[in-house]
């Protein structure tokens, strides 16, 4: 029997095992993927410490894969084995219900289908995954680069070209960690002014090389009334999971502007007088769906976005999540399979 290591969760807040299981077969609807690379985000800890309903252990996290297929069941048009491929977040769709079908497949009303939540993911040398779940890699980007825009990459790229702001305008992006600093690289190319907010003046050159046109420390100035001097944000792109840094930028606002919420803060506080009198507003975005990894990964190698990377081997799983919990990577951890 053909044997793969994966790296998985025994039960919630258990420490990781590498074990050998079985290659599965892909049933119908769905391929195996021989994965190539995979990202190692926070939101693995949903895995890890069981912060999701009804997580069936053991279970291998991982939901910024990249492979090739290896395999095709039944029933799947549209892609050969051979064919590098990845697999985010959003885990597949039905295709047929009212939200799939228009164009909402990210809120299906039939599945809900998380990579290495509700099934297992990319800490493993083959996954499967269902075919709607796929996105095609172009060639020149490697798979250890690919990997984070399938989490990272798309939860900010869609973010901002969703966002309303046009060419020229004011984006501020709050955070330049594994979320903002492709953010602010993304805003810079679609023609964003670009604006990196973060703490201490020590990141000022890290903004300047990621693209930001203009940097504010908020340790030692006010951010809002620095955006505000700018002649306010369109857009703040809050990627930091601090409440309190998002209440310290709401004033930044342009009248109409947005704050767009990527980050998870435990709360949050709204003045609401700004939004009502600016007509000014605070929305979330989900990162996205199949289609639109693909389109990160295509913008991303047409423009340079990349992700700065931290490599380790499958073998080194634990250490690895435990380099992405430190807070300290710089500024995505990848695992590989090789080796
Ligand atoms: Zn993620
Ligand atoms: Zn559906």
């Amino acid at each position: 029997m053909p044997m793969m290591r994966v790296a998985q969760v025994p039960r919630p807040k258990a420490s990781f095992e590498l074990v050998e299981r079985e290659i599965p077969q892909p049933p119908a609807g769905q391929v195996r993927i021989k994965v190539q690379a995979c990202g190692v985000c926070h939101s693995d800890s949903v895995t890890k410490e069981g912060l999701f309903p009804n997580i069936e252990y053991p279970r291998v996290p991982g939901h910024e894969v990249i492979g090739t297929v290896d395999a095709i069941g039944g029933g799947v048009p549209g892609w050969t084995v051979g064919q590098r491929v990845g697999v985010g977040w959003h885990g597949g769709n039905c295709g047929y219900c009212d939200a799939c079908r228009g164009g909402d497949a990210f809120d299906c009303e039939t599945v809900t289908l998380v990579t290495g939540v509700t099934h297992d993911g990319g800490y493993a040398e083959y996954m499967i995954a269902p075919a709607t779940a796929l996105a095609r890699v172009p060639d020149d980007l490697s798979s250890a680069e690919a990997a984070p825009l399938m989490c990272a990459g798309i939860t900010t790229f869609n973010a901002l070209r969703n966002s309303g702001a046009g060419p020229g305008e004011t984006v501020a992006v709050l955070g330049i960690g594994g979320l903002g600093h492709l953010g602010v690289q993304f805003a810079a190319k679609m023609g964003f002014k670009t604006v990196a907010i973060a703490r201490g003046q020590d990141k000022a050159p890290l903004a300047e090389q990621l693209g930001a046109h203009h940097y504010i420390d908020s340790q030692t100035e006010d951010p809002a009334a620095a955006l505000q001097k700018l002649g306010g944000a369109k857009v703040i792109l809050a990627t930091a999971t601090s409440g309190a840094a998002m209440n310290a930028v709401q004033g930044g606002l342009a009248a109409r502007g947005t704050l767009l919420i990527v980050g998870v803060p435990e709360s949050l506080d709204i003045n609401p007088a700004p939004l009502i009198f600016g007509s000014r507003s605070v929305k979330g975005w989900y990162s996205g769906t199949s289609i639109d990894s693909q389109q990160t990964l295509a913008f991303s190698a047409l423009t340079g976005v990349r992700s700065m990377n931290e490599v380790y081997p499958l073998a080194r799983a634990a250490e690895a999540y435990g380099r992405m919990m430190s807070g300290e990577a710089r500024f995505r951890v990848v695992l590989t399979m090789e080796g």
